[in-house]
Order: structure tokens, then sequence, then C-alpha cells
């Protein structure tokens, strides 16, 4: 039986954004048609205000157990390219996304992006970051030799405008709860074995462009807390084929799946509410995810869920 209430406990997901068009290459989205939906801001900041009521009314307070964990507000997309126009002619970026996970949900927004790519609104979002690094839990800006931008003359001096803006946050913790011990900026380098010699180059290139001395960009590779080296893994791609990167890490169990399980950082089962308002589920260890309800009857989050009856049965299952 599943419950509104048994969804806001495990809520790792509330999109501001969903899809992406980036078309790296070792992402699951990888061959995704779907088009980017972005949440109407006064819709995701009615809906994060709603959760956090519910959060209240079940007794779970910001930062405490379940209720502390990270909820994203992305999953397979940039958050960077978080975009709206709001009804006064303005644009809401990331930033205001941020603002609303700080005020209701009591967390600083946790950012993956493999950055701005010199977009002016990215940018925007990057420099309120630095400028009030409270917004954020942890940002991770991603290099990796499977981003489209590679080999695009713009990728370093692009990647190294990022750095910069965010490098402040270099001196601060990270307030995410699933990694009290970290920095509030990582940037994580993706790389299979055989391109590692040229991507720390590439990393401090982009370090030494962004300010640091040749020697501070060195010692910056080398400390795990500022530059993380990771291996590709082979999360399939929306076709259902395997990574098209050469030497990608084979997750595939005996039974032909992926599963990667890793209850020291994430939950298994984490119920998110897409841009436009329907349910989802995500298997964290298996990296499948599926709608609640049916195709011809989904299951949304409830606009009024002030008067919902939180322990009533849905009449879905999660693994259905
Ligand atoms: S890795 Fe991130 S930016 Fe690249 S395609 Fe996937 S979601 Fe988009």
């Amino acid at each position: 039986m599943l419950t509104f209430a048994e969804i806001v406990s495990n809520l790792g997901f509330v999109l501001a954004i969903d899809h992406c068009a980036r078309g790296c290459a070792h992402c699951p989205a990888f061959g995704d048609r779907a088009p980017v939906q972005r949440a109407p801001y006064p819709d995701l900041a009615a809906r994060v205000a709603g959760v956090a009521a519910t959060r209240r009314r079940l007794g779970l307070r910001p930062g405490v157990g379940a209720a502390g964990r990270v909820v994203h507000c992305w999953r397979i997309s940039d958050p960077l390219d978080y975009v709206t126009r709001l009804p006064g002619g303005d644009v809401a970026t990331c930033a205001d996304v941020a603002a609303l996970w700080r005020a209701q949900l009591g967390q600083g927004l946790y950012v993956v992006t493999n950055g701005s790519e010199a977009s002016p609104m990215a940018r925007r979002a990057l420099t309120a970051f630095g400028d009030a690094p409270d917004l954020v839990s942890q940002v991770k800006l991603t290099i990796t030799h499977a981003d489209r931008s590679w080999d695009s003359p713009r990728y370093i001096p692009d990647l190294a405008w990022d750095v910069a803006a965010l490098s402040r946050l270099w001196g601060l913790p990270s307030t995410r709860a699933e990694d009290p011990g970290g920095r509030r900026f990582r940037i994580n380098v993706k790389t299979t074995p055989d391109r590692l010699v040229d991507i720390r180059a590439l990393v401090v290139a982009v370090l030494v462009r962004a300010g640091l001395s040749r020697a501070t960009a060195e010692t910056a590779c080398d400390d795990h807390s500022m530059v993380r080296f990771k291996p590709i893994y082979d999360l399939g791609n929306a076709t259902g084929a395997p990574s098209p990167v050469a030497g990608a890490v084979d997750l595939s169990t005996v039974g032909g799946g992926r599963y990667k399980p890793t209850p020291e950082t994430r939950r298994g089962l984490q119920y998110g509410i897409r841009p436009d308002g329907r349910l989802f589920v995500v298997d964290m260890y298996a990296f499948t995810e599926h709608d609640l309800g049916t195709a011809e009857h989904p299951l949304f989050w409830p606009a009024d869920v002030e008067d919902a009856d939180l322990h009533a049965d849905l009449g879905v299952y999660a693994d259905a």
C-alpha cells in the first residue's frame, strides 16, 4: 500500500527540470529525444511549499533523519539549464530554485552540473551561489571527455569561468547530509583509464585559467576533496543500449541488469514529482524509474495537499 505519507517521507526529487539535451555520451540520457521540461516557477514554488507543509504535518523536521536527506531538483538533467520566464517578465534561474529549497525545505540546493556552457542565465546562477553560498549544500562540476563540448575550443575557458565563480565555495564545508566531510564545491572528473593523463592535463589548464597557480592546480588535482577522478560507469542509455563510451565500467549483474547498491549514501527507493506534477519512483540501486499510476490514470501530486488524507491508500504500488 502506498500513501502520501510514504511518498513524502521518502521524497528524493522535486524536479524543476526533467530530461536533457546536452548529449554527453556517458549519460543515461544519451539518445533521449524527449524535450526538456521545466516546471513553471510559481508551480514549483507552490509544490515545494506543499511538500514542506506536509513534512511538518508528518513531524519530519528539516535536517533530521530522512527529512535531512537531500531533495534533488533534477535527476537526469543539468540543473543550470533551469530557466523560465516569470509572470512579471523577469527570468528565474537555478539560483531561484535554490532560494526555494533554502526557505521551504531548510537545505541548500545540491547542484551537479557539467557547467554553464557560457549561458548568461546559468552564469547568473553560479554568480549567485558564489555570492550567497548558503543557497547550495554542495556544487559538483563534472569534467569529462564524454562531454559533447570536450573537443570545443570553448571547453576550457567556459569551465574556467565556472570554477572562478565557485572558487570561494572550496573553502566552505558541504552542508549536504550525504557528504558531511566534503567541501561545498568539488570538481568530479569522469574518465576511462586510458584518458586519465589527458584529462588531468586539461583540468590543470582549467584551474590555471581560473586563477590558480600551476603548483596549486597540481595540488588540487591530488586532493580528493577538491578534484576527484572517478570511473565512467556503463549506466546504459535512453535507447536501452550499453554506454557508447569505450572502457566504461560494466555494472551488469548475472541477471543482465545494472545494480550498484550504495546504502551508505542513499536510500534504495525514492519518490519524485515531475515538472508537471506527475509522481514517479526511482530504484536508486538499479538506475530505473517509472511513473506511478497508469498511462491512462497517472498519479499527480495534489495541488491541495493540505486537505489530503496522508495515510489513505492511493491504490497504486511502487513496484508496479
Ligand atoms: S551528464 Fe548531465 S549534462 Fe550531460 S547529458 Fe547527462 S544530464 Fe545532461
